[in-house]
């Protein structure tokens, strides 16, 4: 296996510290709104890496935060808690704006078909942790107090700024335009909040240095060592990450252990362009799932889209692209379908369904390289010299990393029954709503003995093959 580090700005060979397993740890997302599509692409990444991992043999502990506290809105220090913003122009609870939308969260994670992290921690219940950090960090002579917060000084360490390669006599510049006054360098950072300019802040919690709130990089520090160790293999986020979070996450968690490096792979996806660049939730105008299902799209259309990109390059939303991922998606599960009706899937593989199925993981095992991987599947779709029954095991078991759920799809011929078998349906709902359950179950008993089974649901009855 291969990855790209962006510490080293290379593809490097993975090697984990301890055989056979991996500790992944994954910034969640900041819940005071719904994820935008965006935000999902970066989790489908996460997801790809960490099958990918699992498909190589690893035991893969996956940890992801839920960020309920202390995200301003600014990335450094600068404006206000998103939770406590959202609270304020809704006139709801921030406990309430959390709950909603991690719950909203997980059922996207679900709908695309993500996997769900071995361990999912609350920023909100891990203050202690937290608190015992900032404690070290300051009977080590990292921090300072200053207009009543703690602040991490990064004059303290020797390599501030390592991961993206800052230029510190340039940010030394940068310090005029500074406004947190209490700094002694402009990149120092707030590890606890006492001071908010925010008075009526709802979250805050007793600690030394006074009641108040955690910063939001000690948050990511505090979880992933707790789960992980003081020492573990990935960390992944979106690309924004870099310059200030998993900068200022690295400064405070090496100083904490006093060992380096804390992490040895960092793994960072590309961001999900729009017309006017970024997508951004903060930037007004974003798309979310749901969005996306409203306009007639499967979940999974989006999953199959990402996918067409690398997750190192930027990858830019339109319809019409996003139409061509349904269609190509579509194309594969009729495939699938078709096939199912007719052949049986196979126990084994030729050497020449084999080779496709090799080159479809050696892809993905080359730094997730799945536009390649799903080129390597359609000409496997293609080729005349492998049989339907080997296709469909090469897809069921490619789908380990997909996760298009292939093997979901039924064949053809259990999907589909006769104009007859429709009116006779049609007539056992009229029957019911007549209150003629005996007409309805002599219709359910013809549909039985030609082979059919009926299925009320919410939107009406269904056949299935029995
Ligand atoms: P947030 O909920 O804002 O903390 O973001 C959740 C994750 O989505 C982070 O890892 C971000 O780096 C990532 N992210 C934010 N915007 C984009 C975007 N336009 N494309 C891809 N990933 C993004
Ligand atoms: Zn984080």
């Amino acid at each position: 296996m291969r990855i790209y580090n962006t510490m080293s700005r290379s593809v490097e060979d993975f090697v984990p510290i301890e055989e056979g397993k991996v500790g992944m740890y994954c910034c969640g997302p900041t819940v005071y709104n719904y994820a935008h599509i965006g935000n999902l692409r970066t989790y489908i990444f996460e997801d790809i890496l960490r099958r990918t991992l699992e498909k190589e043999g690893y035991r893969v502990r996956h940890v992801m935060n839920i960020t309920d506290v202390g995200h301003l809105t600014g990335d450094g220090d600068d404006g206000e808690d998103k939770l406590e913003k959202r609270g304020r122009e809704t006139g709801k609870s921030v406990w309430e704006i959390a709950e909603f939308y991690t719950k909203a969260f997980f059922k996207d994670e679900e709908r695309l078909n993500i996997k769900r992290p071995v361990v999912v921690c609350k920023a909100t219940e891990h203050i202690n942790d937290m608190i015992e950090m900032i404690k070290v960090l300051e009977e080590k002579g990292h921090t300072y107090t200053a207009n009543g917060n703690v602040y991490f000084s990064i004059d303290t360490i020797d390599d501030y700024g390592k991961l993206a390669r800052l230029n510190l006599d340039e940010l030394k510049e940068g310090a005029r335009i500074e406004v947190d006054s209490g700094k002694k360098n402009p990149k120092d950072f707030v590890l606890w909040f006492t001071n908010s300019k925010f008075k009526n802040q709802a979250m805050v919690w007793p600690s030394p240095w006074g009641v108040g709130y955690p910063g939001w990089h000690i948050e990511c520090s505090a979880m992933s060592m707790k789960y992980l160790g003081k020492r573990f293999d990935i960390h992944c986020g979106g690309i924004d990450a870099i310059p200030v979070h998993h900068t200022n996450e690295i400064a405070q968690s090496e100083a904490y252990s006093g060992e380096k490096p804390w992490v040895d792979y960092w793994c960072h996806g590309e961001f999900l362009l729009n017309d006017s660049g970024k997508m951004s939730k903060s930037s007004g105008e974003f798309l979310t799932l749901e969005s996306l299902i409203e306009k007639g799209f499967d979940p999974l259309d989006w999953r199959y889209f990402c996918l067409t990109g690398h997750y190192r390059s930027q990858l830019k939303f339109s319809f019409e692209a996003l139409e061509s991922a349904k269609s190509a998606r579509g194309q594969l599960v009729k495939k699938i379908s078709s096939m199912l009706s007719s052949s049986d899937v196979a126990k084994e593989l030729s050497e020449k369904a084999l080779v496709k199925e090799n080159e479809f993981f050696a892809y993905m095992s080359d730094d997730l390289r799945s536009p390649q991987a799903l080129a390597t599947l359609w000409s496997l779709l293609k080729d005349d010299g492998i049989t339907d029954g080997e296709k469909l095991k090469v897809l069921y078991d490619v789908d380990s990393i997909l996760g298009l759920r292939l093997s979901e799809v039924k064949a053809e011929e259990a999907l589909s029954y006769g104009k007859e078998e429709e009116e006779l349906l049609k007539e056992r709902t009229e029957a019911k709503k007549m209150k003629n359950f005996k007409r309805a179950d002599e219709i359910r008993d013809i549909l039985s003995s030609r082979g059919f089974k009926v299925i009320d649901t919410p939107s009406g009855a269904k056949l299935e093959r029995l």
